[in-house]
């Protein structure tokens, strides 16, 4: 694929996308460094002192990550950006607030990068391919051009919720920051908040690096996404990047049994509880006509 390979992280015709500012790019490094460095803090006070941090911490370190996770998987990335599901307005809501403790923009600009990513996957107008480099496809793409909401994201721009939760999209964010400080103090601030974010961040941003990089490429996709089970399981079923590249809107990322899809066993409940509806499921048939030949599962490095 000559042309891929050549891809370059520059927005081409296809987008008017503005740059960013140098304060975009400022804040940028202080959302990757910061969590960074509570989390280095946090593996030194847990070798230097005992009893540094309590199960209270711990606790919140897995609800914040679970709820953020959650938030960015099913709200913003399965709900809003593919329409994988439907759900009555508060769950939207809560599902949308949940995702901005993740700190990863507002649900506009999260929706648009996305669904450019999926209209230019591996080309050179794809905000964030690795075959620019796995450091410009994790982190590098944050401090580039960004991309216009009008055009990419116009459906989710008439759903009221969304533009409710984007326009306070900061108090969200800051939310999640103060919820563990109040419920934990200092302690409950670095694992609920600077620890979680450092996980949940580079866990998303892995799917974009790793899941188009390592892995196994069981559907005929046209471009380099792949399934990874580190990321599966740690991004709450999001790692099974091919199958999603192949079959954008369904609900279920894990096709097989054995396809650990955290984020699809969740939607599931939310359908049998009354709170989901019109769950977009892949028929068989044509799960089956997409499989590759002999692609089975096994990994390789792609590029
Ligand atoms: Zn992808
Ligand atoms: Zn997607």
């Amino acid at each position: 694929m000559p042309a891929i390979a050549k891809a370059r992280p520059v927005v081409g015709a296809a987008d008017p996308a503005t740059p960013v500012s140098a304060f975009h790019k400022f804040t940028v490094v202080l959302l990757i460094l910061i969590p960074l460095g509570a989390t280095l803090f946090s593996m030194y006070a847990a070798w230097r002192w005992t009893n540094y941090f309590s199960a209270k911490d711990l606790a919140l370190f897995g609800a914040f990550y679970l709820m953020s996770s959650i938030g960015i998987t099913v709200g913003f990335h399965r709900m809003l950006t593919h329409a994988a599901f439907d759900a009555p307005p508060f769950i939207r809501g809560i599902l949308l607030i949940f995702a901005m403790f993740a700190l990863q923009g507002s649900p506009l600009s999260w929706a648009a990068a996305h669904i450019k990513h999926h209209a230019y996957s591996d080309k050179p107008d794809d905000p964030h391919s690795p075959l620019v480099s796995l450091f410009h496809a994790h982190v590098g793409w944050l401090f580039a051009s960004r991309v216009s909401k009008p055009k990419y994201a116009k459906r989710q721009m008439r759903d009221p919720v969304v533009m409710f939760v984007t326009k306070t999209c900061g108090w969200w964010a800051l939310l999640g920051i103060v919820l563990p400080f109040l419920i934990g103090g200092w302690t409950g601030l670095l694992w609920g908040a600077g620890v979680r974010i450092f996980f949940v961040h580079h866990v998303t941003w892995g799917v974009n690096s790793i899941c188009h990089t390592f892995g196994s490429r069981p559907f005929r996709t046209g471009e380099r996404s792949t399934n990874n089970l580190a990321v599966g399981i740690l991004g709450m079923g999001e790692g099974w990047h091919n199958n999603h590249h192949a079959f954008q809107r369904s609900a279920f990322h894990g096709l097989r049994w054995y396809e650990v899809d955290a984020s699809g066993y969740f939607i599931r409940l939310l359908s049998t509880v009354g709170l989901a509806s019109k769950v977009y499921s892949v028929p068989r048939e044509l799960m089956a006509a997409r499989r590759q030949e002999g692609a089975g599962d096994r990994m390789s490095r792609t590029t």
